[in-house]
């Protein structure tokens, strides 16, 4: 079976690492996974081509995708376009039906002096953050704004609620069966619910064990305990703040990955960060965000774990030599790096 990926290589260092994890992704594949790539255009890249930064032909070619993987989008060019890159993002989210967001934050451990926690507080960190797209406060209505008031609505039906909550539990039971869901339920209605759900859906799971905790005091112990979570769970904007506040344990922002899942149709996996456009054309960028996002789509999307693997096991061989991008502290171009893990594989 061929499978069809469509890649969205978007703006700044997007196109970059893009090519760097697919030259990887082609070396390791190799009579093992057999796949077809189509390009379209996203953000500025789609602007430039055809004056959209999500064109119609985009979403079509992506619902019709086995699995999806987007660069970065953005950059100073389009600032003050009328649609700007962003706003083609999140309508591309929207059209797809992303509703699920996963962010891993797994600490490598013989990488660990790059997280600015202390060594023994961030050996072994290995969670997953799962953060619902598409509702809550970013998406609810009414919406309002003037000069003398403003307000926004925290809205989620009880089916949105439950169908991120299943997406977390089927997760957990897969990993260490442990899931923390995250609200602010001694304050807010919305959060209430969100509780309550979690409560009745955790009888379908009796393996996996549960706790809530308030997101001020999530905030705190993704700091002073990583190692306690397994899976998190929680609503748009919870999610939006906690999971970038857990991508720094790992040090780079140039490593991390992530995975957007629909109900029905394909998954999009895309770095966390921006299109760095300060370092984009200069071979600078860290590939590895990227590569993590084609080794997330192999597990989740095709079952390819092995394959995950060896590319995983490929790449933290090059990094532990002493070769890595400068993010990291090093002084390997991209393409060198590239080249290093290709020979590694
Ligand atoms: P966005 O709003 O799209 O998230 P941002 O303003 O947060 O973008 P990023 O593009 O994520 O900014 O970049 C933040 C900083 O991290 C920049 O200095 C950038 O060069 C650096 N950076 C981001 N990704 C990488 C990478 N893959 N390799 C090296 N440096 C990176
Ligand atoms: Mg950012």
């Amino acid at each position: 079976m061929t499978y069809k990926i469509v890649v969205l290589p978007g703006d700044g260092i997007g196109p970059e690492i893009t090519q760097a994890a697919l030259d990887v992704l082609e070396a390791a594949s190799s009579g093992v996974f057999d796949y077809e790539l189509q390009y379209e255009a996203v953000g500025g890249d789609g602007i430039d081509q055809v004056g959209d930064p999500c064109p119609a032909a985009t979403i079509k070619a992506c619902s019709g995708a086995d699995a999806i993987l987007l660069g970065a989008i953005g950059g100073p060019k389009w600032e003050e376009a009328e649609k700007t890159p962003e706003d083609g993002l999140l309508e591309l989210r929207e059209n797809l039906g992303l509703y699920a967001n996963l962010r891993p934050t797994k600490v490598n451990n013989s990488l660990l002096d790059l997280s600015p926690l202390k060594k023994e507080i961030a050996e072994g960190t290995d969670f997953m953050m799962v953060r619902e797209l598409i509702g809550g406060l970013y998406f609810g209505r009414p919406k309002y704004y003037d000069d003398k008031e403003a307000f926004d609505t925290m809205y989620y039906s009880r089916e949105n609620i439950e169908r991120i909550v299943k997406t977390a539990f089927d997760l957990a039971a897969s990993r260490r069966k442990k899931l923390t869901s995250v609200d602010k339920a001694n304050v807010l209605a919305n959060s209430r619910l969100w509780r309550k759900i979690v409560e009745e859906i955790s009888e379908d799971y009796p393996e996996v064990e549960v706790d809530h905790l308030y997101v001020d005091a999530a905030s705190m112990k993704i700091i002073t305990h990583p190692t306690q979570f397994d899976v998190i769970v929680t609503e748009n904007l919870f999610g939006d703040i906690l999971s970038d506040e857990a991508s720094v344990i790992t040090g780079s922002l140039g490593m991390l990955p992530s995975a957007s899942l629909s109900e029905n149709g394909p998954s999009l996996y895309e770095p966390i960060h921006g299109s760095a456009p300060d370092i984009a054309g200069q071979d600078k960028a860290n590939p590895m965000s990227m590569i993590f996002s084609v080794t997330m789509m192999l597990r989740m999307s095709f079952e390819q774990d092995a394959l995950a693997d060896k590319i995983e096991a490929a790449c933290s061989q090059v990094m532990e030599s002493g070769l890595v991008t400068g993010d990291l502290g090093g002084r390997a171009a991209t393409s060198e790096f590239v080249q290093a893990v290709i020979e590694a594989l």
